[in-house]
Protein backbone atom coordinates (compact mmCIF):
# COMPACT_ATOMS: atom_id res chain seq x y z
CA UNK A 1 0.00 0.00 0.00
CA UNK A 2 3.24 2.07 0.45
CA UNK A 3 3.60 2.43 -3.62
CA UNK A 4 2.97 5.38 -5.04
CA UNK A 5 2.15 3.63 -7.91
CA UNK A 6 -0.60 1.21 -6.53
CA UNK A 7 -1.90 4.24 -4.33
CA UNK A 8 -2.08 6.45 -7.08
CA UNK A 9 -3.68 3.51 -9.06
CA UNK A 10 -6.31 3.09 -6.46
CA UNK A 11 -6.64 6.69 -6.06
CA UNK A 12 -7.94 7.24 -9.66
CA UNK A 13 -9.74 4.10 -9.54
CA UNK A 14 -12.16 5.13 -6.81
CA UNK A 15 -12.43 8.89 -8.86
CA UNK A 16 -13.77 7.25 -11.70
CA UNK A 17 -15.73 4.89 -10.26
CA UNK A 18 -17.46 7.89 -8.17
CA UNK A 19 -17.98 9.72 -11.49
CA UNK A 20 -19.32 7.18 -13.46
CA UNK A 21 -21.92 6.48 -10.84
CA UNK A 22 -22.61 10.18 -10.29
CA UNK A 23 -22.64 10.71 -14.38
CA UNK A 24 -24.75 7.82 -14.94
CA UNK A 25 -27.57 8.79 -12.00
CA UNK A 26 -27.55 12.36 -13.38
CA UNK A 27 -28.02 10.65 -16.53
CA UNK A 28 -30.93 8.78 -15.32
CA UNK A 29 -32.21 11.29 -13.42
CA UNK A 30 -32.64 13.56 -16.21
CA UNK A 31 -33.73 10.98 -18.87
CA UNK A 32 -37.02 10.33 -16.67
CA UNK A 33 -37.44 13.61 -16.08
CA UNK A 34 -37.41 14.12 -19.20
CA UNK A 35 -39.61 10.91 -20.31
CA UNK A 36 -42.50 11.51 -17.33
CA UNK A 37 -42.40 14.97 -19.06
CA UNK A 38 -42.77 13.63 -22.49
CA UNK A 39 -45.67 10.73 -21.50
CA UNK A 40 -47.12 13.71 -19.71
CA UNK A 41 -47.32 16.12 -22.63
CA UNK A 42 -48.37 12.64 -24.96
CA UNK A 43 -51.20 11.73 -21.93
CA UNK A 44 -52.15 15.59 -22.71
CA UNK A 45 -52.42 15.85 -25.86
CA UNK A 46 -54.63 12.26 -25.94
CA UNK A 47 -56.67 13.68 -23.43
CA UNK A 48 -57.59 16.82 -25.78
CA UNK A 49 -57.76 14.49 -28.78
CA UNK A 50 -60.13 12.18 -27.07
CA UNK A 51 -62.29 15.41 -25.96
CA UNK A 52 -62.60 16.97 -29.47
CA UNK A 53 -63.54 13.36 -31.16
CA UNK A 54 -66.12 13.41 -28.56
CA UNK A 55 -67.40 16.39 -28.91
CA UNK A 56 -68.05 16.02 -32.58
CA UNK A 57 -69.74 12.56 -31.75
CA UNK A 58 -72.08 14.27 -29.70
CA UNK A 59 -73.22 17.26 -31.75
CA UNK A 60 -73.23 15.25 -34.99
CA UNK A 61 -75.76 11.94 -35.93
CA UNK A 62 -73.20 9.73 -37.36
CA UNK A 63 -69.85 10.00 -38.78
CA UNK A 64 -70.11 10.12 -42.32
CA UNK A 65 -68.79 14.14 -42.62
CA UNK A 66 -66.37 13.47 -39.41
CA UNK A 67 -62.84 12.75 -41.69
CA UNK A 68 -62.42 16.10 -42.50
CA UNK A 69 -62.50 17.22 -39.03
CA UNK A 70 -60.66 14.70 -38.12
CA UNK A 71 -58.14 15.13 -40.17
CA UNK A 72 -57.94 18.68 -39.35
CA UNK A 73 -57.79 17.21 -35.43
CA UNK A 74 -54.86 14.93 -36.17
CA UNK A 75 -53.02 17.66 -37.81
CA UNK A 76 -52.92 19.83 -35.22
CA UNK A 77 -51.76 17.38 -32.39
CA UNK A 78 -49.19 15.31 -35.03
CA UNK A 79 -51.03 12.17 -34.38
CA UNK A 80 -53.25 9.65 -36.31
CA UNK A 81 -56.39 9.21 -35.51
CA UNK A 82 -58.75 5.94 -36.15
CA UNK A 83 -62.13 4.99 -35.40
CA UNK A 84 -63.97 1.58 -35.62
CA UNK A 85 -67.59 0.76 -34.91
CA UNK A 86 -67.59 -2.50 -31.75
CA UNK A 87 -67.01 -5.42 -34.57
CA UNK A 88 -63.52 -3.42 -35.34
CA UNK A 89 -64.41 -2.35 -39.20
CA UNK A 90 -62.80 1.14 -39.20
CA UNK A 91 -64.83 4.21 -39.54
CA UNK A 92 -62.70 6.19 -40.47
CA UNK A 93 -58.32 6.95 -40.58
CA UNK A 94 -56.83 9.69 -40.78
CA UNK A 95 -53.36 8.06 -41.61
CA UNK A 96 -52.58 6.75 -45.17
CA UNK A 97 -52.64 3.64 -47.18
CA UNK A 98 -48.40 3.80 -46.12
CA UNK A 99 -49.24 3.83 -42.22
CA UNK A 100 -49.20 0.32 -40.11
CA UNK A 101 -51.47 -1.61 -38.62
CA UNK A 102 -53.52 -0.01 -35.82
CA UNK A 103 -52.46 -1.81 -32.11
CA UNK A 104 -54.63 -4.64 -30.70
CA UNK A 105 -56.48 -2.30 -27.85
CA UNK A 106 -58.46 0.99 -28.60
CA UNK A 107 -57.24 3.86 -27.02
CA UNK A 108 -60.52 4.43 -25.69
CA UNK A 109 -64.31 4.18 -26.35
CA UNK A 110 -66.20 7.09 -27.36
CA UNK A 111 -69.84 7.38 -26.54
CA UNK A 112 -71.11 10.87 -26.06
CA UNK A 113 -73.75 9.39 -23.85
CA UNK A 114 -71.35 7.79 -21.38
CA UNK A 115 -68.35 9.37 -21.14
CA UNK A 116 -67.26 8.26 -17.57
CA UNK A 117 -71.04 7.26 -17.02
CA UNK A 118 -72.33 10.99 -17.87
CA UNK A 119 -73.64 12.06 -21.13
CA UNK A 120 -71.72 14.51 -22.44
CA UNK A 121 -72.78 17.76 -21.47
CA UNK A 122 -72.39 18.83 -25.33
CA UNK A 123 -75.11 16.64 -26.35
CA UNK A 124 -77.84 18.76 -26.73
CA UNK A 125 -80.27 17.15 -29.22
CA UNK A 126 -83.87 18.05 -29.44
CA UNK A 127 -82.64 20.60 -26.69
CA UNK A 128 -80.92 23.25 -28.82
CA UNK A 129 -82.52 26.43 -30.04
CA UNK A 130 -83.89 27.26 -33.04
CA UNK A 131 -81.74 30.33 -34.68
CA UNK A 132 -84.76 32.63 -34.12
CA UNK A 133 -84.96 31.86 -30.33
CA UNK A 134 -81.75 32.16 -30.04
CA UNK A 135 -81.53 35.85 -31.07
CA UNK A 136 -84.60 36.23 -28.82
CA UNK A 137 -83.20 34.99 -25.89
CA UNK A 138 -79.86 36.78 -26.51
CA UNK A 139 -81.56 39.73 -27.16
CA UNK A 140 -83.01 39.86 -23.73
CA UNK A 141 -79.74 38.77 -22.32
CA UNK A 142 -78.32 42.25 -23.65
CA UNK A 143 -80.83 43.96 -22.17
CA UNK A 144 -80.26 42.31 -18.41
CA UNK A 145 -75.91 43.51 -18.95
CA UNK A 146 -77.34 47.05 -20.07
CA UNK A 147 -79.56 46.78 -16.80
CA UNK A 148 -76.65 46.33 -14.52
CA UNK A 149 -73.49 45.71 -15.52
CA UNK A 150 -72.10 43.18 -12.49
CA UNK A 151 -74.47 41.09 -14.42
CA UNK A 152 -72.66 37.85 -16.37
CA UNK A 153 -74.05 35.89 -18.89
CA UNK A 154 -72.47 32.44 -20.65
CA UNK A 155 -74.40 30.42 -22.85
CA UNK A 156 -75.69 27.14 -22.29
CA UNK A 157 -74.28 23.82 -24.93
CA UNK A 158 -77.92 24.51 -26.40
CA UNK A 159 -77.82 27.59 -26.99
CA UNK A 160 -79.66 29.16 -24.27
CA UNK A 161 -77.69 32.49 -22.45
CA UNK A 162 -77.69 31.76 -18.63
CA UNK A 163 -76.46 34.26 -15.61
CA UNK A 164 -73.07 32.75 -14.52
CA UNK A 165 -72.73 34.43 -11.22
CA UNK A 166 -76.41 34.87 -10.09
CA UNK A 167 -79.19 32.61 -9.25
CA UNK A 168 -82.87 33.56 -10.50
CA UNK A 169 -84.35 35.69 -7.87
CA UNK A 170 -81.18 36.00 -5.62
CA UNK A 171 -80.78 39.40 -6.73
CA UNK A 172 -82.77 42.44 -6.87
CA UNK A 173 -81.29 43.44 -10.17
CA UNK A 174 -84.18 40.56 -10.56
CA UNK A 175 -86.69 43.05 -9.63
CA UNK A 176 -85.20 45.77 -10.93
CA UNK A 177 -84.31 44.94 -14.46
CA UNK A 178 -87.68 42.93 -15.18
CA UNK A 179 -86.14 40.83 -17.89
CA UNK A 180 -85.35 37.70 -15.96
CA UNK A 181 -88.80 36.30 -16.15
CA UNK A 182 -88.62 36.80 -19.94
CA UNK A 183 -85.25 35.09 -20.16
CA UNK A 184 -86.25 32.10 -17.93
CA UNK A 185 -89.35 31.53 -19.73
CA UNK A 186 -89.26 28.29 -21.95
CA UNK A 187 -88.77 28.30 -25.61
CA UNK A 188 -91.28 26.06 -27.63
CA UNK A 189 -88.30 23.89 -28.79
CA UNK A 190 -87.27 23.58 -24.93
CA UNK A 191 -91.05 22.73 -24.10
CA UNK A 192 -91.72 19.99 -26.98
CA UNK A 193 -88.16 18.26 -25.80
CA UNK A 194 -88.98 18.70 -22.72
CA UNK A 195 -92.04 17.33 -22.72
CA UNK A 196 -90.50 14.42 -24.93
CA UNK A 197 -88.45 13.46 -22.02
CA UNK A 198 -91.01 13.36 -19.30
CA UNK A 199 -92.99 11.46 -21.37
CA UNK A 200 -89.69 8.55 -21.82
CA UNK A 201 -89.35 9.44 -17.98
CA UNK A 202 -92.55 8.35 -16.85
CA UNK A 203 -92.47 5.44 -18.91
CA UNK A 204 -89.81 4.42 -17.07
CA UNK A 205 -91.24 5.05 -14.22
CA UNK A 206 -94.41 3.50 -14.12
CA UNK A 207 -91.93 0.10 -14.62
CA UNK A 208 -91.02 0.94 -10.96
CA UNK A 209 -92.09 -0.81 -7.56
CA UNK A 210 -94.80 1.27 -5.98
CA UNK A 211 -93.45 4.11 -3.67
CA UNK A 212 -90.90 5.30 -6.29
CA UNK A 213 -94.44 5.58 -8.77
CA UNK A 214 -95.23 8.28 -6.64
CA UNK A 215 -95.52 10.83 -9.74
CA UNK A 216 -96.82 13.86 -7.98
CA UNK A 217 -93.84 13.27 -5.37
CA UNK A 218 -91.31 15.09 -7.75
CA UNK A 219 -93.09 17.94 -9.08
CA UNK A 220 -91.69 20.56 -11.42
CA UNK A 221 -88.67 18.39 -11.70
CA UNK A 222 -87.70 19.00 -15.28
CA UNK A 223 -88.87 22.30 -15.33
CA UNK A 224 -85.35 22.91 -14.14
CA UNK A 225 -83.12 25.84 -16.93
CA UNK A 226 -79.89 23.89 -15.50
CA UNK A 227 -81.13 21.03 -18.20
CA UNK A 228 -78.65 18.96 -18.71
CA UNK A 229 -78.51 18.26 -14.21
CA UNK A 230 -81.29 15.41 -14.77
CA UNK A 231 -81.25 13.55 -11.32
CA UNK A 232 -83.90 14.86 -9.06
CA UNK A 233 -82.73 16.09 -5.78
CA UNK A 234 -83.51 13.80 -3.05
CA UNK A 235 -85.24 11.13 -5.57
CA UNK A 236 -83.92 7.12 -4.96
CA UNK A 237 -81.64 5.96 -7.11
CA UNK A 238 -83.76 4.01 -9.16
CA UNK A 239 -85.74 7.44 -10.01
CA UNK A 240 -81.83 8.99 -11.30
CA UNK A 241 -81.53 6.18 -13.08
CA UNK A 242 -84.95 6.54 -15.02
CA UNK A 243 -84.00 10.07 -15.59
CA UNK A 244 -80.59 9.29 -17.09
CA UNK A 245 -81.94 6.15 -19.29
CA UNK A 246 -85.23 8.46 -20.58
CA UNK A 247 -82.48 11.21 -21.96
CA UNK A 248 -80.40 8.63 -23.53
CA UNK A 249 -83.32 7.25 -24.83
CA UNK A 250 -84.22 11.07 -26.20
CA UNK A 251 -80.72 11.97 -26.93
CA UNK A 252 -79.62 9.10 -29.29
CA UNK A 253 -80.50 9.49 -32.83
CA UNK A 254 -78.93 12.64 -32.17
CA UNK A 255 -75.61 11.73 -31.68
CA UNK A 256 -73.03 9.44 -33.46
CA UNK A 257 -72.93 6.25 -32.41
CA UNK A 258 -70.28 4.35 -30.47
CA UNK A 259 -66.92 3.71 -31.66
CA UNK A 260 -63.45 2.41 -30.73
CA UNK A 261 -60.66 5.47 -31.08
CA UNK A 262 -56.93 4.26 -31.44
CA UNK A 263 -54.36 7.25 -31.64
CA UNK A 264 -51.08 6.65 -32.36
CA UNK A 265 -48.25 8.31 -33.94
CA UNK A 266 -47.91 9.49 -37.36
CA UNK A 267 -44.97 6.67 -38.10
CA UNK A 268 -46.84 3.86 -36.33
CA UNK A 269 -44.59 3.64 -33.24
CA UNK A 270 -45.24 4.64 -29.94
CA UNK A 271 -42.62 6.37 -27.64
CA UNK A 272 -40.34 3.93 -26.19
CA UNK A 273 -40.44 4.19 -21.56
CA UNK A 274 -37.13 4.02 -20.58
CA UNK A 275 -36.28 0.31 -19.98
CA UNK A 276 -35.23 -0.43 -16.46
CA UNK A 277 -35.60 -4.10 -16.53
CA UNK A 278 -32.91 -6.51 -14.89
CA UNK A 279 -31.91 -6.62 -18.95
CA UNK A 280 -31.80 -2.57 -18.28
CA UNK A 281 -29.93 -2.86 -15.37
CA UNK A 282 -27.68 -5.58 -16.80
CA UNK A 283 -26.54 -3.64 -19.73
CA UNK A 284 -26.14 -0.22 -17.74
CA UNK A 285 -24.12 -2.23 -15.22
CA UNK A 286 -22.05 -3.76 -18.15
CA UNK A 287 -21.40 -0.67 -19.46
CA UNK A 288 -20.16 1.03 -15.95
CA UNK A 289 -17.93 -1.47 -15.51
CA UNK A 290 -16.36 -1.73 -19.18
CA UNK A 291 -15.74 2.57 -18.23
CA UNK A 292 -14.46 1.38 -15.30
CA UNK A 293 -11.88 -0.78 -16.41
CA UNK A 294 -10.95 1.38 -19.14
CA UNK A 295 -10.58 4.34 -16.65
CA UNK A 296 -8.42 2.04 -14.91
CA UNK A 297 -6.32 0.73 -18.02
CA UNK A 298 -5.68 4.48 -18.73
CA UNK A 299 -4.67 5.24 -15.25
CA UNK A 300 -2.52 2.13 -14.75
CA UNK A 301 -0.58 3.16 -17.69
CA UNK A 302 0.13 7.05 -16.26
CA UNK A 303 0.67 5.54 -13.19
CA UNK A 304 3.41 3.65 -14.34
CA UNK A 305 4.99 6.37 -16.85
CA UNK A 306 4.75 8.70 -13.51
CA UNK A 307 6.68 5.89 -11.11
CA UNK A 308 9.27 5.23 -13.88
CA UNK A 309 11.03 8.71 -13.75
CA UNK A 310 11.03 8.67 -10.22
CA UNK A 311 12.11 4.83 -9.98
CA UNK A 312 14.71 6.16 -11.91
CA UNK A 313 15.75 8.91 -9.77
CA UNK A 314 15.77 6.67 -6.74
CA UNK A 315 18.11 4.80 -8.60
CA UNK A 316 20.36 7.42 -9.55
CA UNK A 317 20.29 8.60 -6.04
CA UNK A 318 21.61 4.94 -4.87
CA UNK A 319 24.67 5.01 -7.12
CA UNK A 320 25.39 8.86 -6.52
CA UNK A 321 25.63 7.88 -2.78
CA UNK A 322 27.65 5.11 -3.46
CA UNK A 323 29.91 7.00 -5.50
CA UNK A 324 29.28 6.99 -8.30
CA UNK A 325 29.41 10.50 -10.21
CA UNK A 326 28.06 9.81 -13.50
CA UNK A 327 24.49 9.03 -12.63
CA UNK A 328 22.41 11.48 -15.11
CA UNK A 329 18.87 10.69 -14.78
CA UNK A 330 16.52 11.75 -18.37
CA UNK A 331 12.67 12.44 -16.32
CA UNK A 332 10.96 13.91 -19.99
CA UNK A 333 9.15 17.60 -19.77
CA UNK A 334 7.35 19.01 -16.62
CA UNK A 335 7.60 18.20 -12.98
CA UNK A 336 9.23 15.07 -12.49
CA UNK A 337 11.56 15.89 -15.79
CA UNK A 338 12.44 19.37 -13.07
CA UNK A 339 13.18 17.39 -10.30
CA UNK A 340 15.49 15.20 -12.64
CA UNK A 341 17.37 18.61 -13.98
CA UNK A 342 17.81 19.31 -10.45
CA UNK A 343 19.32 16.39 -9.49
CA UNK A 344 21.17 16.32 -12.68
CA UNK A 345 22.34 19.61 -12.06
CA UNK A 346 23.15 18.11 -7.89
CA UNK A 347 25.21 15.25 -9.60
CA UNK A 348 27.30 17.47 -11.48
CA UNK A 349 28.07 20.02 -9.20
CA UNK A 350 28.94 17.13 -6.42
CA UNK A 351 31.55 15.98 -9.50
CA UNK A 352 33.00 19.52 -9.74
CA UNK A 353 33.40 19.84 -6.21
CA UNK A 354 35.11 16.42 -6.12
CA UNK A 355 37.59 17.36 -8.62
CA UNK A 356 38.20 20.55 -7.04
CA UNK A 357 39.11 18.75 -4.25
CA UNK A 358 41.05 16.21 -5.35
CA UNK A 359 43.06 19.03 -7.46
CA UNK A 360 43.21 21.05 -4.16
CA UNK A 361 44.45 18.48 -2.52
CA UNK A 362 47.32 17.69 -5.03
CA UNK A 363 47.93 21.44 -5.26
CA UNK A 364 48.90 21.50 -1.69
CA UNK A 365 51.08 18.47 -1.78
CA UNK A 366 52.78 19.95 -4.58
CA UNK A 367 53.37 23.32 -3.09
CA UNK A 368 54.18 21.69 0.10
CA UNK A 369 56.72 19.38 -1.67
CA UNK A 370 59.54 22.11 -2.83
CA UNK A 371 59.77 24.52 0.45
CA UNK A 372 59.74 21.00 2.55
CA UNK A 373 62.07 19.42 -0.08
CA UNK A 374 64.56 22.63 0.26
CA UNK A 375 64.69 22.23 3.74
CA UNK A 376 65.17 18.70 4.09
CA UNK A 377 68.19 18.94 1.42
CA UNK A 378 70.10 21.67 3.35
CA UNK A 379 69.23 20.06 6.70
CA UNK A 380 71.03 16.36 5.32
CA UNK A 381 73.96 18.18 3.62
CA UNK A 382 74.71 20.28 6.77
CA UNK A 383 74.14 16.79 8.30
CA UNK A 384 76.86 15.46 6.41
CA UNK A 385 78.90 17.83 6.78
CA UNK A 386 78.22 19.10 2.88
CA UNK A 387 77.22 22.69 4.03
CA UNK A 388 78.18 24.80 7.16
CA UNK A 389 75.22 25.65 9.42
CA UNK A 390 75.88 29.58 9.04
CA UNK A 391 74.02 32.48 8.81
CA UNK A 392 72.95 31.90 5.15
CA UNK A 393 71.89 28.76 5.72
CA UNK A 394 70.18 29.73 8.25
CA UNK A 395 68.41 32.45 6.39
CA UNK A 396 67.51 30.21 3.62
CA UNK A 397 65.94 27.67 6.09
CA UNK A 398 63.92 30.61 7.64
CA UNK A 399 62.77 31.88 4.17
CA UNK A 400 61.25 28.46 3.25
CA UNK A 401 59.96 28.40 6.52
CA UNK A 402 58.16 31.91 6.07
CA UNK A 403 56.86 30.45 2.85
CA UNK A 404 55.34 27.44 4.24
CA UNK A 405 54.09 29.43 6.94
CA UNK A 406 52.29 31.78 4.78
CA UNK A 407 50.90 28.54 2.44
CA UNK A 408 49.56 27.64 5.34
CA UNK A 409 47.75 30.28 6.72
CA UNK A 410 46.33 31.62 3.10
CA UNK A 411 45.27 28.10 3.50
CA UNK A 412 43.20 28.77 6.35
CA UNK A 413 41.77 31.62 5.28
CA UNK A 414 40.43 29.93 2.44
CA UNK A 415 39.17 26.86 4.51
CA UNK A 416 37.25 29.34 7.02
CA UNK A 417 35.89 31.49 3.69
CA UNK A 418 34.51 27.94 2.11
CA UNK A 419 32.93 26.92 5.68
CA UNK A 420 31.62 30.10 6.39
CA UNK A 421 33.99 30.51 9.07
CA UNK A 422 35.52 33.67 7.99
CA UNK A 423 34.51 36.64 10.86
CA UNK A 424 34.57 40.30 9.58
CA UNK A 425 34.70 43.01 12.60
CA UNK A 426 33.56 45.64 10.12
CA UNK A 427 33.57 49.40 11.77
CA UNK A 428 33.26 52.86 10.29
CA UNK A 429 36.90 53.53 8.89
CA UNK A 430 39.04 55.94 6.28
CA UNK A 431 39.90 54.12 3.39
CA UNK A 432 42.75 56.81 2.43
CA UNK A 433 44.15 55.20 5.53
CA UNK A 434 43.98 51.96 4.42
CA UNK A 435 45.35 52.48 1.16
CA UNK A 436 48.14 54.76 2.80
CA UNK A 437 49.32 52.04 5.36
CA UNK A 438 49.31 49.24 1.83
CA UNK A 439 51.45 51.68 -0.07
CA UNK A 440 53.65 52.35 2.41
CA UNK A 441 53.84 48.54 3.88
CA UNK A 442 55.28 47.47 -0.34
CA UNK A 443 56.96 50.30 -1.12
CA UNK A 444 59.97 49.24 -3.12
CA UNK A 445 63.07 50.43 -4.25
CA UNK A 446 62.74 49.43 -7.82
CA UNK A 447 59.14 50.54 -8.62
CA UNK A 448 57.54 53.37 -8.45
CA UNK A 449 54.37 52.95 -6.01
CA UNK A 450 51.78 55.80 -5.14
CA UNK A 451 49.03 56.57 -3.83
CA UNK A 452 46.25 58.79 -5.12
CA UNK A 453 42.94 59.05 -2.69
CA UNK A 454 40.26 61.50 -2.33
CA UNK A 455 38.78 60.42 1.37
CA UNK A 456 36.72 58.15 1.48
CA UNK A 457 34.94 56.39 4.37
CA UNK A 458 33.09 53.32 4.53
CA UNK A 459 32.31 50.46 7.33
CA UNK A 460 34.77 47.64 6.95
CA UNK A 461 37.21 45.33 9.01
CA UNK A 462 40.55 47.30 8.74
CA UNK A 463 42.85 44.35 9.13
CA UNK A 464 41.42 42.02 6.32
CA UNK A 465 40.97 45.38 3.65
CA UNK A 466 44.37 46.08 4.23
CA UNK A 467 44.66 41.86 3.16
CA UNK A 468 42.57 42.35 -0.16
CA UNK A 469 44.41 45.51 -0.85
CA UNK A 470 48.55 44.08 0.12
CA UNK A 471 47.82 40.85 -1.90
CA UNK A 472 46.90 43.32 -5.42
CA UNK A 473 49.70 45.58 -4.52
CA UNK A 474 51.94 42.58 -3.63
CA UNK A 475 51.52 41.12 -7.04
CA UNK A 476 51.76 44.43 -9.36
CA UNK A 477 54.99 45.05 -8.05
CA UNK A 478 56.29 41.24 -7.95
CA UNK A 479 54.48 41.57 -12.01
CA UNK A 480 55.75 45.26 -12.63
CA UNK A 481 59.73 45.46 -13.46
CA UNK A 482 62.48 47.39 -12.11
CA UNK A 483 61.47 51.19 -13.56
CA UNK A 484 58.04 50.51 -13.92
CA UNK A 485 54.74 52.03 -11.83
CA UNK A 486 52.22 51.10 -9.56
CA UNK A 487 49.43 53.79 -8.48
CA UNK A 488 46.71 52.68 -6.12
CA UNK A 489 43.56 54.92 -6.73
CA UNK A 490 40.91 55.75 -4.21
CA UNK A 491 37.58 57.13 -5.08
CA UNK A 492 33.38 57.09 -4.85
CA UNK A 493 31.78 55.86 -7.87
CA UNK A 494 27.52 55.56 -7.42
CA UNK A 495 27.64 54.83 -3.82
CA UNK A 496 30.55 52.71 -4.39
CA UNK A 497 34.10 53.25 -2.96
CA UNK A 498 36.25 52.09 -5.88
CA UNK A 499 40.20 50.61 -4.97
CA UNK A 500 42.14 50.39 -7.78
CA UNK A 501 45.96 49.35 -8.44
CA UNK A 502 47.35 49.76 -11.72
CA UNK A 503 50.70 48.35 -13.03
CA UNK A 504 52.67 48.92 -15.92
CA UNK A 505 53.74 44.90 -15.61
CA UNK A 506 53.51 41.98 -17.23
CA UNK A 507 49.72 42.13 -17.82
CA UNK A 508 47.75 38.80 -18.45
CA UNK A 509 46.97 37.53 -21.38
CA UNK A 510 42.67 37.47 -22.62
CA UNK A 511 42.52 33.45 -22.43
CA UNK A 512 44.40 33.90 -18.92
CA UNK A 513 42.28 36.48 -17.25
CA UNK A 514 39.24 34.14 -16.40
CA UNK A 515 41.57 32.04 -14.02
CA UNK A 516 43.19 34.45 -12.19
CA UNK A 517 40.95 34.37 -9.21
CA UNK A 518 41.24 30.22 -9.08
CA UNK A 519 43.39 28.70 -6.31
CA UNK A 520 46.88 27.92 -6.99
CA UNK A 521 46.33 28.76 -10.78
CA UNK A 522 49.53 30.86 -11.71
CA UNK A 523 50.23 32.44 -15.53
CA UNK A 524 53.59 30.90 -15.67
CA UNK A 525 53.36 27.52 -14.32
CA UNK A 526 57.45 27.50 -14.38
CA UNK A 527 57.49 30.98 -12.56
CA UNK A 528 59.73 29.95 -9.28
CA UNK A 529 57.20 29.94 -5.81
CA UNK A 530 59.45 32.47 -4.57
CA UNK A 531 58.35 35.36 -7.09
CA UNK A 532 55.35 34.10 -8.25
CA UNK A 533 53.98 33.38 -4.39
CA UNK A 534 50.82 30.80 -2.89
CA UNK A 535 48.86 30.97 -5.97
CA UNK A 536 46.12 31.91 -3.73
CA UNK A 537 46.72 35.60 -2.92
CA UNK A 538 43.79 36.62 -5.51
CA UNK A 539 41.52 33.72 -4.34
CA UNK A 540 41.77 35.11 -0.71
CA UNK A 541 41.23 38.63 -2.04
CA UNK A 542 38.04 37.91 -3.95
CA UNK A 543 36.38 35.91 -0.58
CA UNK A 544 37.18 38.24 1.58
CA UNK A 545 35.72 41.20 -0.79
CA UNK A 546 33.00 39.19 -1.35
CA UNK A 547 32.55 38.83 2.20
CA UNK A 548 32.36 42.59 2.50
CA UNK A 549 29.40 42.92 -0.15
CA UNK A 550 31.68 44.08 -3.03
CA UNK A 551 33.18 42.51 -6.15
CA UNK A 552 37.09 42.49 -7.69
CA UNK A 553 37.51 42.39 -11.13
CA UNK A 554 40.43 43.07 -13.74
CA UNK A 555 41.04 44.21 -16.54
CA UNK A 556 44.68 43.49 -18.80
CA UNK A 557 46.63 44.12 -21.56
CA UNK A 558 49.53 42.00 -22.27
CA UNK A 559 53.02 43.99 -21.95
CA UNK A 560 51.56 46.93 -21.09
CA UNK A 561 49.61 46.21 -17.13
CA UNK A 562 47.00 45.03 -15.09
CA UNK A 563 44.42 46.94 -13.31
CA UNK A 564 42.92 45.21 -10.39
CA UNK A 565 39.62 46.76 -9.48
CA UNK A 566 37.46 46.43 -5.79
CA UNK A 567 34.12 48.05 -5.34
CA UNK A 568 32.81 48.48 -2.35
CA UNK A 569 29.15 49.40 -1.20
CA UNK A 570 28.88 52.39 0.75
CA UNK A 571 26.40 52.30 3.28
P1 LIG B 1 50.54 34.37 -6.90
O1 LIG B 1 50.86 34.08 -5.53
O2 LIG B 1 51.04 33.38 -7.89
O3 LIG B 1 50.71 35.78 -7.30
P2 LIG B 1 47.82 35.07 -7.13
O4 LIG B 1 46.58 34.37 -6.84
O5 LIG B 1 48.06 36.33 -6.38
O6 LIG B 1 48.98 34.06 -6.93
O7 LIG B 1 47.88 35.38 -8.65
C1 LIG B 1 47.59 34.36 -9.57
C2 LIG B 1 48.28 34.61 -10.87
O8 LIG B 1 47.72 35.73 -11.53
C3 LIG B 1 49.72 34.95 -10.79
O9 LIG B 1 50.47 33.80 -10.74
C4 LIG B 1 49.99 35.77 -12.02
O10 LIG B 1 50.22 34.89 -13.11
C5 LIG B 1 48.66 36.44 -12.26
N1 LIG B 1 48.71 37.82 -11.77
C6 LIG B 1 48.23 38.28 -10.61
N2 LIG B 1 48.40 39.63 -10.50
C7 LIG B 1 49.02 40.03 -11.62
C8 LIG B 1 49.49 41.30 -12.10
N3 LIG B 1 49.31 42.44 -11.43
N4 LIG B 1 50.11 41.34 -13.34
C9 LIG B 1 50.26 40.20 -14.04
N5 LIG B 1 49.84 38.97 -13.65
C10 LIG B 1 49.24 38.89 -12.44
Amino acid sequence: MKSLLVRFFLFSLVIAACSIAVTAWLASQATTGTIRQEQGEALETDAQIFDDVVKYAATHEDWSQAKSEMDRIARQHGRRIALTDHNGKKILDTGDANSPQLPITPKAIVDPLNVNGKIDSRAVGPFKLTDEEFAKLHAYAGELTACNPNVKIVDAPNGRPRLSNLQPGELSVWEECQVGYRLYTLTATERAAYAQLQLLFDECLRKLPEQSQALDKWPGHLMTFDWEITTVRDSPPEVGACMESARRTQLEPYVAGQAQLYLTALTGEEPQSIDLSTTGVTRITLVALGILALAGFASWITATQLVRPIRALTAATKRTAEGDRTARVDGGAGEIGELAKSFNAMSEKLAETERQRQAMVSDVAHELRTPLGNITGWLEATQDGLAEPDPHLIDMLLEESLLLQRLVDDLHDLAQADAGTLRLHPEPIALDDVVDQVVNAQQNREILLRAETTPVHATADPVRLRQALGNLVANAVRYTHPGGEVVVKLFEQKNFAILEVQDTGTGIAPDDLPHVFDRFWRADKSRSRRTGGSGLGLAITRHLVEAHGGTVSVTSELNRGSTFRISLPLP
